[in-house]
């Protein structure tokens, strides 16, 4: 029988799998519970009987807010008050919310940036560090 090699299920293996290209999310064999954060244990039945299942990476924007007084680290990246920056809630179609970085918005005109918007994922930064999890419209 081969053998089946499975990450371990925590945050470190996610973002492992995203530099790979892959948007892992975890399922509850005993219930069908999906989430977005790894974890060894069902949040909803407590069973530890759970796999890695890879999510389609679109969703639509459940709500969002464009930040212009921003900390450091993304003024560093060019952001500010003229270039605020986007950071959202996506549902994703299977189910479950994530907050994430909204990319190719009109930050400047929010009003234009629609609740239920389709969303696409978006890998950003994956050379360096922790890749930034991001959504663009689809
Ligand atoms: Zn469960």
């Amino acid at each position: 029988m081969a053998e089946h090699i499975t990450k371990e299920f925590n945050a470190a293996s996610f973002y492992e799998y995203l530099r790979e290209g892959k948007f892992m999310g975890v399922r509850c064999v005993s219930c069908g519970q999906l989430a977005v954060e790894a974890r060894a244990i069902c949040q909803s039945c407590h069973s530890t009987e759970v796999i890695w299942v890879e999510f389609s990476g679109k969703g639509q924007l459940a709500t969002f807010t464009c930040i212009s007084i921003v900390p450091q680290s993304m003024a560093e990246k060019g952001y500010g008050r003229d270039n605020p920056y986007c950071s959202g809630i996506v549902m994703l179609d299977e189910g479950p919310r994530i907050s994430a970085r909204i990319l190719n918005v009109d930050t400047l005109n929010p009003q234009g940036i629609k609740i239920g918007m389709k969303m696409q994922l978006e890998l950003e930064d994956l050379s360096e560090g922790i890749p930034v999890l991001a959504f663009r419209p689809d």
